[in-house]
């Protein structure tokens, strides 16, 4: 019976092994179908997502809005040229500088390139304004993507030696240490570049003070500032830009993720007096594609419109409230994050069982390090959704515990 209906999945897993080139380990599942906060796998069985795309399906899965924009958007212009403008994309910067207090936006693909290109316009920057600074202060634990440069800027202690030699030309300090920035920086800086919280090393935001000073610092000694944003933009904790619980704005912002609701889509944007690129400095061959530009447009439409920013914070109040109250019966430690954005600690080597207990009882959960869980679900969550997640979350502990 089981061997009948796993057949297919069984097929495709096999088919898998063979041909897709191995670089994570996934679990025995085959996703085939999503919409609204869940997902379905070829089985059929139905998972609870608060894993959501990894940040990225703040409209739920295969909304309605999207499925329109890009079928629309097919039937006119899937595909111009980067040699041209086209409409969506003249229309769709419009739209991304107005809301985020920037001027000028370059589109790319995914957040690793949209950091690339913010990684070069610091050093043009450098170039052209700071007698040929090139070198980058970032943070510690923190993340900006899996290119070279970008993974040379990313503070993972053992990413150090990892694809040698790596891009020259970046620093790490620990995360909320002015001290330690000020003693980095030299007459070679041209940027700081950081998460307000970072997301992949286990969700830990800035201090405001902290980012006061690291603002300060640079308009002190002409460096840019480079608000990471991919994970942290777009509504996500409980503002459309996570600058604004804040209010420090950076000379760069880059975006991706959440932004295309699950097209693939990111963003540099920067003010106009750090509008330096000459020709063949950067470009892309998808940069401002139509079809990624009318995504990119509907979604931050719906965003605005049910005001989802203004759901997360709600939602996510409701649920470190809830979190916290299961900290006294189940070992959940820590909770911590801002709007839906989450995290917690669990005991030392746990967060894998877990998020695997949870699988199995339907609810997709993340696990970025041997003891943090984090929370990252679709913005259209509901205290509902919340409700039934925090009974197999529940259910789940209670199986770990008879380990
Ligand atoms: C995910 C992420 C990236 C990389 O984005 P990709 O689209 O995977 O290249 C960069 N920075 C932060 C903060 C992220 O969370």
């Amino acid at each position: 019976m089981i061997q009948l209906e796993n057949s297919v999945t069984h097929a495709l897993l096999e088919s898998a092994e063979k041909s897709v080139l191995f670089t994570a380990r996934r679990p025995d599942i085959v996703m085939e179908r999503g919409e609204g906060m869940y997902l379905w796998d070829t089985d059929g069985k139905s998972y609870l997502d608060f894993v959501g795309g990894w940040a990225v399906a703040n409209l739920g899965h295969s909304p309605a809005v999207l499925q329109e924009a890009l079928s629309r958007q097919a039937s006119t212009l899937v595909h111009a040229s980067p040699g041209y403008f086209n409409k969506p994309m003249i229309e769709f910067a419009g739209q991304l500088t107005g809301v985020s207090g920037m001027d000028k936006v370059f589109f790319a693909s995914s957040g690793a390139e949209a950091n690339e290109s913010a990684i070069k316009l610091a050093r043009k920057h450098g170039a052209v304004n700071l007698s040929g600074a090139y070198e980058i202060i970032a943070l510690r634990n923190g993340f900006h993507g899996r290119t070279l440069a970008t993974m040379s800027a990313t503070g993972k202690p053992h990413w150090k030696e990892l694809f040698a030699p790596k891009v020259d030309g970046f620093t790490h300090v620990p995360i909320n240490d002015l001290d330690a920035c000020f003693a980095a920086v030299t007459n070679n800086t041209c940027a700081i570049m950081l998460e307000l919280i970072q997301g992949e090393g286990g969700v830990h935001a800035v201090d405001e003070a902290y980012l006061y000073g690291l603002r300060k610092m640079c308009d002190m000694y002409g460096m840019l500032l480079i608000f990471d944003e991919v994970q942290t933009g777009m509504g996500r904790t409980g503002k459309l830009f996570a600058y604004e619980h804040y209010g420090i704005k950076p000379d760069v912002l880059t975006l991706g993720k959440g932004i295309g609701g699950g097209f693939p889509l990111a963003a540099m944007l920067t003010l106009g007096k750090y509008d330096l690129f000459e020709p063949g400095d950067q470009g892309g061959t998808y940069s401002g594609q139509p079809l990624a530009m009318a995504a990119g447009s509907a979604v931050l439409q719906e965003l605005l419109q049910r005001d989802l920013a203004g759901n997360a914070e709600r939602q996510g109040s409701y649920l470190v409230k809830k979190l916290k109250e299961l900290s006294g019966q189940y070992p959940i430690t820590n909770v911590r994050g801002k709007g839906l954005l989450l995290a917690f600690d669990v005991p030392e080597g746990a967060s894998t069982e877990l998020s695997a207990i949870c699988l199995r009882e339907g609810l997709l959960i993340n696990s970025p390090g041997p003891s943090t869980i984090r929370l990252v679900p679709p913005l259209i969550v509901t205290q509902q959704h919340i409700d039934d997640m925090l009974l197999i979350l529940r259910r789940a502990f209670v199986q770990l515990q008879s380990f």
